[in-house]
């Protein structure tokens, strides 16, 4: 049944977003969260209840995607509904001694929603650039509070790396005010920091993009999360980054903005599941999934997602259509009504899986899995083909796996299906021509350049 607001909306003729107020966008953004470290995705030994009950009262995908299997690019792709590859940032990560970032240029999530009145707030993990003109500030954000790059980046974790970096710091918009915060209060200083951001701007509509550092590397939970696990810290790491969307859900509801706030929960790439525990990770998983970050199985890319909007996103469903995190800017403009940048973008609007419109299908034909600026595979519809390895030997055949019955892609049924290997290494080519792939030594027709400093 059509709420009150949307009745009128439609009598008006109106779209909804014209007719009531714009809907508050949260994301939130962990790190190298595996597709298994979520309750409801099948995790043991430690309760998610939080992601649970999001997942029950919205929608939870099983097929959903980061364009990137590191953090920089699958960040950048996040904001921007842009594959990384076309902004020029497909390759690895971003370093304490980077000159690059993503251009300022690009039209992220964050300047969409600023244009059309948003309050708009970074909280988190940055890592699109650490220098001033690459900052969250400059990119469509009015406020930032959180680190600039990867919890790892500080010199107290890697004192004797090549490169040499600054201790961590922890940015408020432009300026470093504090250096090597411990990793333990991580995760509740950001969630506190949010909590404050959306009481002060509870009056108009806002987006807020927190992106916690936890659970990558070097892990680590406040003193009453500590221990209070069987799976170790990583578990007491997970339960505390529910315990924060707990409290960015609960604040909504204190807030009365529940209805009028849609919520993505999602990871940047897959988890590092370290046999040896050398890292105390023996626990993070990416559940049924081969491989595992900064690989192009389906481990890597494949990560959890759930979104909830009491009353615009029906509860309780899980949709297995293909969909990646890129589609976000597509979606949220069409929930702001704001226009789709003029550059080319890749995300698609998915809305109408989202509403749960009946019939309502994957936007897209396919979906490339590229590590760095090679291209490694491409998914169409229940087919995946894997067009590199870089430990495969020269000449290897295309690997073809089918994901319905074989979700771990234990088996190559490339011989068996010539028709779908054909059809497939089309796509990839066409991927090549656009985005170039290299591989191939291919310079896309379709890509735009990194931001450098001058
Ligand atoms: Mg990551």
């Amino acid at each position: 049944m059509p709420t009150r607001r949307s009745f009128l909306g439609a009598a008006l003729g109106l779209g909804a977003a014209s007719a009531e107020r714009k809907p508050n966008v949260v994301i939130i953004f962990t790190d190298d969260q595996g597709y298994g470290d979520v309750g409801c995705y099948g995790a043991t030994g430690y309760r998610t209840p939080h992601l649970d009950r999001m997942a029950t009262e919205g929608i939870r995908f099983t097929s959903f995607y980061s364009a990137a299997c590191v953090c920089t690019p699958s960040r950048a792709a996040l904001l921007t509904g842009c594959h990384p590859v076309r902004l020029g940032l497909g390759h690895r990560v971003l370093f304490p001694y980077s000159v690059t970032g993503l251009d300022p240029d690009e039209v992220t999530i964050a300047d969409l929603l600023r244009a059309q009145g948003y309050a708009t707030a970074c909280v988190g993990k940055w890592h699109l650039g650490h220098l001033p003109k690459f900052l969250p500030t400059r990119q469509g954000f009015d406020a930032y509070y959180g680190v600039p790059y990867s919890n790892d980046m500080g010199s107290h974790h890697y004192p004797m790396i090549q490169y040499t970096s600054p201790p961590l710091p922890v940015m408020r918009n432009e300026e470093v005010i504090e250096q090597a915060p411990a990793q333990a209060s991580l995760t509740a200083r950001f969630t506190a920091e949010a909590v404050r951001w959306m009481e002060q701007n509870r009056d108009r509509p806002f987006f807020l993009y927190l992106a916690h550092c936890m659970p990558h590397v070097p892990i680590d939970a406040s003193e009453r999360f500590r221990g209070k696990t069987k799976h170790g810290l990583y578990g007491d790491v997970i339960e505390e980054l529910d315990w924060s969307v707990g409290e960015i859900l609960g604040s909504l509801r204190r807030l009365g903005l529940d209805e009028d706030t849609f919520v993505l929960f999602t990871s940047d790439n897959g988890p590092v599941v370290d046999a040896g525990n050398r890292r105390g990770y023996r626990s993070a998983s990416a559940g049924p999934l081969r491989g595992m970050k900064n690989t192009t199985w389906e481990g890597g890319m494949r990560v959890p997602g759930i979104a909830r909007w009491p009353g615009r996103i029906p509860a309780g469903r899980v949709s297995g259509e293909v969909v990646t995190a890129m589609d976000l800017l597509p979606t949220i403009a069409r929930l702001a009504g704001a226009p789709l940048p003029a550059n080319r973008i890749d995300g698609k609007d998915i809305w109408p899986i989202l509403s749960g419109e009946s019939g309502a299908r994957s936007p897209h034909e396919a979906f490339f899995y590229y590590r760095d600026d090679r291209l490694e595979a491409v998914r169409a519809g229940q087919w995946k083909l894997h067009v590199f390895k870089p430990e495969w030997p020269a000449g290897h055949a295309p690997e073809l796996y089918n994901l319905d019955g074989d979700i771990g892609e234990s088996r190559n049924v490339a011989a068996e299906h010539p028709d779908v290997v054909r059809r497939l290494a089309a796509l990839a080519e066409g991927a090549r021509e656009d985005l170039g792939d290299a591989v191939s030594r291919r310079i896309g027709r379709n890509v735009r350049p990194i931001g450098r400093i001058p």
